[in-house]
């Protein structure tokens, strides 16, 4: 059995977010940039899967500029087996990433792609479930645990009212929630490691995917900044507030 797993370049968690002075965008240019936080609970569960005997080859993609590449390094380096790469602008959005990942899929026929619930730079939690439409595959989507068993995943799922759990017919698509486990440190053999294992680079043209944007960017600002708080002395004060300045009670 064959594990996809799509790991996306973004602005490391740690970094400040700073938009630039047009508004056309967020600051990129000399700031630390990391695997988006989900896809590493994704590599780290392909890898577990591979341990358990379950899997034979981790397969690691990724979609953007050059960089990118590094991003593939760094879950070769935690101990996946090989990467494509597949070059187009950093901006791409998550319909052109899901055909992008289709036809990978159509070429090396894994029995799961396993990816992260959002990334953190768009929030826009789409790109699995597009995917799973494009190939009418199982989804799996926000999953906390997993258990592959006879081309069967048990998965259980985190949502709103609770955990839900399903069996999913494989091959499926599923994306991974930060509390699914702990993504290992990469030790520096394996990072000596990793600089052999081969990256196969695309291009979007050569998968024939038109990446052209469909979403108009109009502008990007700072949120308004918040009103510093004020004490109350009881609760009385606090109700009242409530109820006469603030108008939600
Ligand atoms: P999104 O739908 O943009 O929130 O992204 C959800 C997941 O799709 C991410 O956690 C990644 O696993 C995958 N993904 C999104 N964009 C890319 C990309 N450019 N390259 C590889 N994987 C991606």
């Amino acid at each position: 059995m064959k594990i996809l797993v799509a790991v996306k370049r973004v602005i490391d968690y740690n970094v400040q977010i700073r938009i630039k002075t047009d508004g056309s965008g967020v600051e990129t240019e000399n700031v630390k940039m990391s695997m988006n936080p989900p896809d590493e609970n994704a590599v780290e569960e392909a890898l577990r899967i591979k341990e358990a005997g379950k899997a034979e080859e981790i397969i690691i993609v990724s979609i953007g500029e050059e960089k990118s590449k590094e991003t593939i390094r760094a879950a070769l380096a935690m101990g996946a087996d090989r990467g494509i790469f597949v070059n187009t602008s950093a901006n791409i959005e998550p319909i052109a990433v899901a055909k992008i990942l289709r036809k990978i899929v159509e070429k090396e026929s894994p029995s799961i792609v396993l990816m992260g619930k959002q990334a953190i730079d768009d929030d826009c939690n789409q790109t699995g479930q597009m995917l799973s439409t494009l190939l009418s595959w199982s989804q799996g989507t926000f999953i906390s645990k997993i258990n592959i068993e006879n081309n069967t995943a048990s998965i259980t799922r985190e949502i709103d009212e609770g955990l839900e759990m399903l069996e999913l017919k494989l091959p499926s698509i599923i994306t991974c929630d930060l509390r699914l486990n702990e993504p290992r440190y990469a030790s520096l053999p394996n990072i000596m490691k990793a600089k052999k294992k081969p990256i196969e680079a695309l291009s979007a043209k050569d998968l024939d995917v038109d990446t052209t944007p469909r979403i108009k960017n109009l502008k990007v600002e700072e949120p308004p900044k918040r009103e510093k708080g004020i004490m109350v002395k009881d609760i009385a004060e606090l109700v009242q507030k409530l109820k006469h300045e603030a108008k939600v009670i």
